[in-house]
Formats: structure tokens, C-alpha cells, sequence
């Protein structure tokens, strides 16, 4: 139901005030289906570009190349309240994505002002039954988020995602910024709701133990690209790529909020202004092979998803 085919985003960057600017390729080439039902989780770390993703696939910014379909429809071919009616965002801090001076239930009914949807009955009807859903109390429609704890805002933010009944909700790091106890009910609440309502998710972490909690099928990204693609299971059975190993390593540790720790791997993450030639993850690899800064990896298809490394193509046998 929802594809990205070929998709880059390049920005221009100065990294000093008389330098001239550099493209910075966030996307880089990116391919993805999800299908409807489907919790797709999309793992990397800070910086590798995933939010750049979710703002593209909400139409907050264009791609500089490829297709966004959304059932096979351009996503820039759909008007403003079609897509608001199809994809809807949960962003990573309640905090600062809830307007302060507005009630809950400005915050909550906007979208349904927004888009005329409905008489001012029916949608003060729809913000009750929705804080039900979420599990708020219909009081808090006359509070501010000031006067809520960070769980409960994220409530708020579920809460008016959903309110617009949408098909797909792009869930960028949406228990990051909150204590691990109310982490967990958050995403139990999003699963739960998920199977509700039969949403669609991309689910976005730096963390592979909150992906792994709610995710079908899991994407590795990495300066842009995704490195591996698989079924979860697949992922943590038997993970090929040695960034995703990283990644796997990293859940085990006392604090996975810190992401990837830097002991997993032989170097700190690149600028991706400048990122390594080859693979761009060979400076950190420790299976890197000789080839791997020379000759960038081919996507190899696997049993169930795909990888990009020469461990799995066919660089590594025309090298031994
Ligand atoms: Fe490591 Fe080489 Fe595979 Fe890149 S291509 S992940 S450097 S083994
Ligand atoms: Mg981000």
C-alpha cells in the first residue's frame, strides 16, 4: 500500500561561513514496500536519515529523485486533506509537538477543523471517543499538555493522529523521549491499536528491541541506504550484514536508548557530507575485506528480504 521506489533526497550544506555548499545525500537511493497491516521498523542510528524518510513520506518534503505510491498513486498527485486522511504522523517528543498554549481538545480536534470534517457535535463526539481509545479520561479535553506527564502526551499525539481515521501512521521514535517503564505501555497501546483499526505502521528507532516489540519486517539504514532488509524473526535469528549485528549487540547492553555503542564498532559514525568510499561502512566493519573502500556492495536478494555487502555478492568471490 505504500512504496518508495528509488527514492534520494539531497541537501545542500555549508559547513563553514565561507566554504562553499556540499550535497549532503540523506536518502540515498531507497526502495521499500509496505504492505497494508504491516509494521515495517526502520532501524539506524541518529543522522542515517530515517526522519528525512518519514518527512518525505508525509509529504512535508519533496525527494530530489524517485516515487512515493501510496496504493500505487503518486503521493504528490494527492491533495492535502486526502493525504491527512491516509497518513498521519507520531513524532518523537509530545513535548514540543503539542502546541502549549492550546486544550487538548484544540490539539486533538485540529485535524478535523483543519479538513471540515464533521459539525462542532461531531467532532467533540469523535475527541471523547478517541481519549477513550488512547486511555485518557474525556476531562483532560479541557487541560494543557503542560498539566500532563510525557506518557500521556504521547497519548494526546496518538490520539490525534488517529482521530483522522487514518490508514498509515509513521511513527518517528515515538517512546525516545519517554522513562523505559512508560515506554512499554505506549507501545502496547500502538499494537493494540494497530490490530483495531488494521493500521499500517513505519516505525522509526534507533533502537532494534522497540522495533522488534511491534515490527513485521525490519530495514537497516545506513548513510541513506538500506543495508538490510528482513523478516524480524530473519533479522534476529540470523542478521547478515555487520551493521545489523552492531545494532543486535547494542540491544544487549544495560542502556539501549545510548544506541549504538562505539565499542561495537572500529570508528564513530561518518559525515555523511563526506561518507567513506566503497562501502560506506567499512571504517566501522569489523569484517571488512580489502575490497570493501573500493567498490560499493550490490543489493543481493536473500530468502527473506536483502543485504548489501560484499560478504553476500559477488565482489567476495571474483576477490578470493
Ligand atoms: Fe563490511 Fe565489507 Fe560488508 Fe561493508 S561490504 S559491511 S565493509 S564486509
Ligand atoms: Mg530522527
Amino acid at each position: 500500500m505504500l512504496e518508495l521506489r528509488n527514492v534520494s533526497k539531497t541537501y545542500s550544506v555549508k559547513q563553514g561561513m565561507f566554504s562553499s555548499p556540499k550535497p549532503l545525500k540523506a536518502v540515498n537511493d531507497v526502495s521499500l514496500k509496505i504492505g497494508r497491516g504491516e509494521v515495517l521498523g526502520l532501524v539506524g542510528e541518529s543522522g542515517c536519515g530515517k526522519s528525512t524518510l518519514a518527512k518525505i513520506l508525509l509529504g512535508l518534503e519533496q525527494p530530489t529523485e524517485g516515487q512515493v505510491l501510496v496504493d500505487g498513486k503518486e503521493l504528490g498527485a494527492q491533495n492535502r486533506s486526502e493525504l491527512a486522511r491516509r497518513i498521519q504522523p507520531i513524532f518523537q517528543d509530545p513535548y514540543s509537538s503539542l502546541n502549549p498554549r492550546k486544550s487538548i481538545y484544540d490539539i486533538i480536534s485540529l485535524p478535523l477543523r483543519v479538513h471540515n470534517v464533521g459539525d462542532s457535535a461531531s467532532q467533540e463526539k469523535a475527541v471523547r471517543e478517541i481519549l477513550d481509545i488512547v486511555g485518557l479520561p474525556a476531562r483532560v479535553m479541557n487541560t494543557y499538555p503542560s498539566q500532563m506527564s510525557g506518557g500521556q502526551r504521547q497519548r494526546v499525539a496518538i490520539a490525534r493522529a488517529l482521530i483522522m481515521k487514518p490508514e498509515i501512521v509513521i511513527c518517528d521514535e515515538p517512546t525516545s523521549a519517554l522513562d523505559v517503564s512508560v515506554q512499554s505501555q505506549i507501545l502496547n497501546l500502538l499494537a493494540d491499536l494497530r490490530r483495531e483499526f488494521g493500521l499500517t505502521y513505519l516505525f522509526i528507532s534507533h533502537n532494534l528491541a522497540v522495533v522488534e516489540h511491534l515490527a513485521n519486517r525490519v530495514a537497516v539504514m545506513y548513510l541513506g541506504r538500506i543495508v538490510e532488509e528482513a523478516s524480524v524473526e530473519g533479522l534476529f535469528d540470523r542478521s547478515r550484514h555487520p551493521y545489523s549485528d552492531a545494532l543486535l549487540q547494542s540491544v544487549l547492553t544495560p542502556d539501549p536508548n545510548k544506541g549504538v555503542p562505539d565499542t561495537h564498532l572500529g570508528a564513530a559514525y561518518p559525515n555523511p557530507i563526506a561518507p567513506p568510499s566503497g562501502c560506506h561502512f567499512h571504517p566501522r566493519c569489523a569484517k571488512a575485506m580489502p575490497q570493501c573502500s573500493q567498490v560499493a556492495p550490490q543489493t543481493v536478494a536473500t530468502e527473506d528480504g536483502r543485504v548489501e555487502c560484499h560478504l553476500f555478492d559477488s565482489a567476495q568471490t571474483s576477490a578470493a
